[in-house]
């Protein structure tokens, strides 16, 4: 690829188009900032509308005359291996370059995001291996039949991604969809692209994909993302991001009856119930409320703690959360890094004056850190509302920050109720002793995963996506596969002569 400088010294990155790297048609680019420090880390080449059409056609051309949505599973499954295996061998590279583009700490870019990437790529190339055909029940009406469905790729698929967990979602994207063998065209968040773009040099370098199977634009999601979504000859869109743009990209999909997948946004209850084990819930609540920051889709950023032990909990998570190290993201024994942005960091701010005028009270938190290294970079502090009440806004809506708002409960039901009363349900978790318990609490929630003592594992083998606002459609495990395939039934008719046939009775004459 071309791999130029700038004249600042950045590294420069094109587009993947066709099996090769371009520049924009005009020449245009856009900036990437490192947002521990407000630096740019990079310019890339911003997609025009023309690149856009180049890119569709080159996944139009290899899905409709290419030898992809025919090439045997086991042979699409040894190249996803391939690509896994390539990628693997770029492993702290990689937890580097997203922990400097997302500001994610370096701990878990290096011991989750590459590895889950990983591990996805290779799920879907196994469950790839058995997939295109289902047998169906015998049948002998009104003739003998051998009945089947055969599972088809669905042809050309825009996927478009957010900024957080950008290489987990890359993986978790382009898995299925070259599993099940459709063509791709790619847009990662203008805010961090960056491991997006690794994994399409190592795929380029790697050389296994006929050209034009995946491709990749670049650019703001407004311009780029909106043409690529509302396109007439993309098949498919699957979209992580937002809920706002997820109605959009439901509207813009519409006139030609795409398929659509959207993962959107939530607002993830973590229910404690009476006799859960305190020491596991402090924990728990540490890591559903605070992982990246709390930029996280299924991020539990509501805790529902029993009125009698609200006290106990609370005061224990401040303690913890004094202990914890905002800091570098590039440094392991960083705890709590930057957010993505300063647009995200206001946002971020303004609810926090919100739940303040709401007359939520903060617990700890609330503000920036103060210091040296912090001045460029746009953190925020964990922040801890208590006194918070099921009709503020703080309870209702997604902040996408390190926010969480603690509310009492005094009996379980009104505890489901709460979580229950949301326009989102991606996710939430369970925390007792008692699995019994936990699960008949599991079974009235609303959500797309309910975790029972635990938060944040994604599994994948497990299906994972939203009820209601937070989306529809699954991604991973096979229900995930499913999703980038039409199910065509085929009938055989076994009997080979003309009596007995619906014709024979309804339609033609004898
Ligand atoms: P966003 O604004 O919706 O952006 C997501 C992606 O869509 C980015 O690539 C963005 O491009 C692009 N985009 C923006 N406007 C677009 C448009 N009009 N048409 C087509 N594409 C467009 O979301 P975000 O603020 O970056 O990400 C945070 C949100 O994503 C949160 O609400 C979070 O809950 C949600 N999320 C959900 C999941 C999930 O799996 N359910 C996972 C992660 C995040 P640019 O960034 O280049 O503009
Ligand atoms: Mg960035």
């Amino acid at each position: 690829m071309r791999h130029e400088h700038s004249p600042e010294g950045l590294p420069h990155y094109d587009q993947y188009i066709d099996g090769d790297w371009q520049p924009a048609s005009n020449g245009q680019t856009f900036t990437v900032f490192d947002p521990a420090n407000g630096q740019p880390l990079a310019i890339c080449a911003s997609a025009t509308h023309a690149d856009v059409d180049r890119a569709i056609a080159a996944a139009r051309a290899a899905f409709d005359q290419g030898p992809w949505p025919h090439t045997s599973p086991a042979r699409r499954a040894d190249i996803l291996h391939a690509i896994a295996d390539a990628l693997e061998a770029r492993n702290f590279e990689l937890a580097e370059i997203e922990s400097r583009d997302a500001g994610v700490p370096l701990r878990k870019t290096t011991y989750n995001d590459i590895t889950l990437g990983l591990e996805i790529l290779r799920g879907c190339a196994e469950m790839a291996r058995k997939h295109p055909y289902e047998p169906l029940p015998w049948t002998d009406l009104p003739t003998v039949s051998w009945n089947f469905v055969w599972r088809e790729p669905i042809g050309v698929c825009a996927q478009i991604i957010p900024w957080n967990y950008a290489f987990c979602m890359a993986a978790w994207k382009l898995g299925p969809a070259l599993a099940t063998g459709n063509t791709v065209v790619f847009k990662p968040s203008s805010l961090a692209p960056l491991s997006t773009i690794a994994i399409f040099q190592t795929i380029h370098e790697l050389n296994l994909l006929p050209k034009g199977v995946v491709n990749l634009v670049l650019g703001p999601g407004s311009e780029v993302g909106e043409y690529l979504a509302a396109h007439p000859a993309v098949d498919k869109v699957a979209f992580t991001g937002s809920t706002e743009v997820g109605r959009k990209i439901m509207a813009l999909a519409a006139p030609q009856i795409k398929r659509v997948t959207l993962e959107l946004g939530g607002k993830n209850a973590m229910i404690v119930l009476p006799d859960a084990d305190l020491d596991l819930v402090v924990d728990g609540v540490l890591w559903g409320a605070f992982y990246h920051s709390g930029q996280l889709c299924e991020a539990g950023s509501r805790l529902l703690l029993p009125r009698s032990l609200h006290d106990t909990v609370v005061e224990r998570l401040v303690e913890r959360v004094r202990g914890m190290k905002i800091g570098d993201p590039m440094d392991l024994e960083t705890d709590i890094g930057p957010l993505i942005s300063e647009r995200q960091r206001e946002k971020v701010e303004r609810y926090i004056a919100i739940g303040r005028e709401e007359g939520a009270t903060v617990a700890i938190g609330g503000g920036r850190p103060l210091g040296e290294v912090f001045v460029n970079g746009y953190y925020v502090e964990p922040t801890i509302f208590t006194g918070v009440q099921p009709e503020m806004r703080i309870a209702r809506e997604e902040i996408f920050g390190p926010v969480l708002a603690v509310l009492a409960y005094d009996e379980i039901g009104e505890a489901i109720r709460i979580a229950n009363d949301s326009i989102y349900g991606l996710a939430a978790s369970v925390w007792s002793r008692d699995l019994q318990q936990a699960l008949a609490v599991a079974q009235r929630i609303r959500a797309g995963t309910v975790w029972i003592n635990e938060h944040h594992v994604l599994n994948p083998r497990a299906p994972f996506g939203g009820y209601r606002q937070s989306g529809f459609g699954r991604e991973m495990g096979q229900y995930g596969l499913d999703e980038y395939t039409e199910v065509k039934h085929i009938h055989v008719d076994l009997m080979q002569r003309r009596q007995g046939r619906l014709w024979w009775d309804t339609l033609l004459p004898e």
